[in-house]
């Protein structure tokens, strides 16, 4: 079956068309500037990329955009509109309805609709998507793959807030967890490779991108997370702040002048390492700065390694031990001397990198030493080919 898979933002949707019996990915791409003016980047497998700057003045038009390059005489990969089997939407909030990936009936759609004011910038966007495609697909059977899903498994300690409980109860405030899609292929991956069933494992996942999460997958399921109610707990991020005293936002409103909605922009856009350095939320252009002794970006870059050491620190101690670290994401696939930096700190957990090893980008490795009492490893991760997976399985 071939399977479209659509992220949809915004102002942007993301997508790729993969055939399900050989996991290849047939055609991907990316329409932005949806409601602005609009381009459409469209990369068929095998043939040249296309870049179209015609208007896309809204989501359906976006997807008309993107049906039309697939089924396209000479851009395109299928012949027929036909062939596409089902979609599979990237959903960023599920709330505590949504424990697995569901397939989108009305009534899914308007539970989904519900769960709008826990995530406003994203839930909305990803709605629109999946009107847009019933709209232009109809009939074509649609599956919804929430990022929070995974992290449902979360034991109430885990999930709960230290605030009065009725917050909870009434507002559903507590800890969600994101990239869950994420977390749930790298551990599933990480135990293949390793030739093990991920119930007789101890994993923790550092999704180190330019949103970082971390976490602890026991017997195969997540039972912390360090992203919380937003995306905005946990890891020092690109531009996020992760982690942080909530005194301090009323003290920086205060002496700044500034309200909370624009400090919680601040917290979320000109944070983390970006906010620190001063330079970027990129990793090479910190290591660039740094290297030519750019003193704060070589604090931010201390600062991220030093957070995600705490949290595995953390999080074997949640699992009472630990037997397979997992790096993936942008820099954990591809930052080498960011992933050095990190295992520095692991020592004590017998947890040992071989140098020569660790030196790969993009590729699945283990990057321990053999005699390392926890197992270090590069596990790519596939958002897309997850999303395909639990489409066809639910169709
Ligand atoms: P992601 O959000 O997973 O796409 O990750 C994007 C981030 O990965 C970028 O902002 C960079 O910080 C980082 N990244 C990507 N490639 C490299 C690389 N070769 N070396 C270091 N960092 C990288």
């Amino acid at each position: 079956m071939k399977v479209l898979v659509i992220n949809c933002g915004s102002s942007s949707l993301k997508y790729q068309l993969i055939d399900s019996e050989t996991e290849q990915v047939l055609a991907k791409g990316l329409c932005e500037r949806i409601g602005i003016d609009g381009r459409l980047t469209h990369r068929p497998t095998g043939k040249d990329k296309v870049v179209l700057e015609d208007p896309l003045p809204n989501h359906t038009a976006a997807v008309s955009a993107v049906l039309g390059q697939l089924t396209d005489p000479v851009n395109g990969v299928i012949a027929d509109l036909k062939e596409i089997g089902a979609v599979g939407h990237r959903i960023v909030h599920g709330g505590e309805k949504f424990a697995s990936s569901t397939v989108l009936t009305d009534e899914v759609v308007a539970e989904i609709e519900k769960c709008n004011d826990l995530a406003p910038l994203h839930n909305p966007a990803n709605l629109i998507g999946i009107n847009a495609c019933k709209e232009l697909m109809p009939g074509v059977p649609m599956v919804g793959v929430f990022d929070t899903a995974f992290h449902q498994t979360m034991p109430k300690k885990a999930f709960l807030y230290g605030l009065p409980y009725e917050y909870y109860e009434k507002h559903a405030v507590r800890r969600y967890g994101f990239h869950g899609t994420s977390h749930s292929f790298v551990s599933k991956r990480t135990a293949e490779i390793l030739g093990k069933k991920p119930e007789d494992l101890k994993i923790i996942v550092c999704h180190l991108g330019n949103g970082s999460s971390i976490s602890a997958v026991e017997g195969g399921k997540s039972v912390d997370t360090s992203m919380g109610f937003t995306p905005l707990e946990g890891l020092v991020m690109g531009t996020r702040s992760g982690d942080l005293d909530p005194a301090i936002l009323e003290y920086v409103c205060n002496k700044e002048g500034i309200t909370l909605s624009e400090m919680t922009t601040i917290l979320n856009k000109k944070s983390g390492v970006e906010g620190v350095s001063g330079v970027s939320s990129d990793f090479r252009d910190l290591g660039d700065a740094a290297a030519e002794g750019n003193e704060r970006a070589a604090v931010a870059l201390d600062m991220f390694a030093y957070r995600v050491a705490k949290y595995v620190g953390s999080y074997a101690a949640a699992m009472n031990g630990v037997d397979v670290i997992s790096f993936t994401a942008g820099i954990g696939e591809n930052d080498i001397t960011t992933r050095a930096r990190i295992m520095e700190y692991l020592g004590y957990l017998g947890c040992k990198l071989d140098a020569e090893k660790n030196n790969v980008r993009g590729e699945e490795r283990i990057i321990s030493t053999d005699d390392s009492k926890v197992i270090a490893m590069v596990v790519p991760t596939n958002e897309e080919l997850a999303i395909a997976r639990e489409t066809v399985a639910l169709v």
